[in-house]
C-alpha cells in the first residue's frame, strides 16, 4: 500500500518534524525546540484552548502527513501520523510548518482508524505537531487501534505530570489508550543520541504492559532515520536525527553528483 499522504489542497510538501525531509525531528516527533518554558494545560495555549479554537477539533483530525512501515518512531513498525497543530511556539521549533492551521488531511477518528487498520503495522505513533491538541479525536482513534490489538504512541511537548494533571477529559482518554508516551519538548543544549527521542529531558514512558520487555531497552542508542523518496513528496526522513543531520546528508550526497535544495529542508 502506498501511504505516504500528501496533504490536500497545497501545491507544496508538508515538512512535519520527523517526516518528510524537514530539519529535525518534531521533538523526536514534536518539535525538537530550544526548551523554553512550556505553558501549563488548560490555558489557551494548552491542548484544551487549543482545541476550544477549532470549531471541529473533538471530531475531526487534522492530519499534516502519513507514513507507514516505519522503524524509527517507536517499537517495531508503525504508522506515523504527523497532526497539524500547535499552539505553544516554542522558540527553535523545527516543526514550524505544520504548527499553524493550514493545508490537511482531515478526517473522521473512524477514517483515520480504518486507513491504520489496512496496513500490517503493529500500532501508530502520534507526533505533530501536538497530538494532544487533538486529543479527543485521536483518543478514539487509538481507542479503536487497541480493541483491534495495535498499539499506541504519542509525543508530546507537554510532560506526563502536566497531561495527568489536566481537567480536560480528551488529555486523559488520549492518555489511557497509549501504550507509550514521550514527553516533553526537545531542547537543543540536552541534545543526545538516545532511543526515540532528540533531548535528555525527554522521557518513554511505558503506560500499558504492552512493551513491558523493552523497558530495559530504553536507554539505548538512537534508532536512526529513515530515508525514503516518493514520487509525491521527493526524498523525506522519518526518526529523530543527529544534530546537522540535513548538512551531513546533503555533504554526503554532493560526490554522488547529488544536490539537495529546498525550502525549510524539503528536498522534494
Ligand atoms: S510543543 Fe509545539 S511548538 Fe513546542 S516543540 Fe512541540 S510542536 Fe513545536
Amino acid at each position: 500500500m502506498r501511504w505516504l499522504q500528501k496533504e490536500v489542497d497545497s501545491d507544496t510538501v508538508p515538512a512535519p518534524a520527523s517526516g518528510p525531509l524537514d530539519l529535525g525531528p518534531s521533538g523526536g516527533p514534536t518539535a525538537p525546540t530550544s526548551g523554553h518554558p512550556q505553558p501549563p494545560l488548560g490555558t489557551d495555549s494548552g491542548p484544551s484552548g487549543a482545541r476550544g479554537r477549532q470549531e471541529d477539533a473533538g471530531r475531526l483530525v487534522r492530519v499534516a502527513h502519513m507514513l507507514q512501515g516505519c522503524r524509527t518512531l517507536g517499537p517495531g513498525a508503525r504508522s506515523v501520523v504527523w497532526v497539524r497543530g500547535c499552539a505553544r511556539r516554542c522558540p527553535g521549533c523545527i516543526a514550524s510548518p505544520i504548527l499553524d492551521d493550514g493545508p490537511s488531511l482531515v478526517l473522521r477518528p473512524d477514517e483515520l482508524a480504518a486507513r491504520l487498520l489496512a496496513t500490517a503495522d503493529e500500532g501508530v505513533t502520534f507526533s505533530g505537531g501536538e497530538p494532544f491538541e487533538q486529543a479527543q479525536a485521536l483518543a478514539a482513534v487509538g481507542h479503536v487501534l487497541r480493541a483491534s490489538g495495535r498499539s499506541v504512541m504519542v509525543y508530546s511537548g507537554f510532560t506526563l505530570d502536566e497531561l495527568r494533571s489536566s481537567s480536560d477529559a480528551g488529555v486523559q482518554a488520549l492518555l489511557d489508550v497509549t501504550d507509550v508516551l514521550v514527553d516533553g519538548p526537545f531542547e537543543r543544549e540536552r541534545q543526545a543520541d538516545l532511543l526515540w527521542r532528540g533531548s535528555s529531558n525527554q522521557r518513554v514512558h511505558l503506560l500499558t504492559a504492552r512493551y513491558a520487555h523493552i523497558a530495559s531497552s530504553l536507554d539505548a542508542a538512537g534508532a536512526g532515520v529513515e530515508l525514503r523518496v516518493d514520487s509525491e513528496a521527493g526524498l523525506f526522513w522519518a526518526g529523530v536525527p543527529e544534530r546537522d543531520f540535513v548538512g551531513q546528508l546533503r555533504r554526503a550526497a554532493e560526490p554522488f553528483g547529488i544536490i539537495l535544495t529546498g525550502r525549510e529542508g524539503v528536498w522534494a
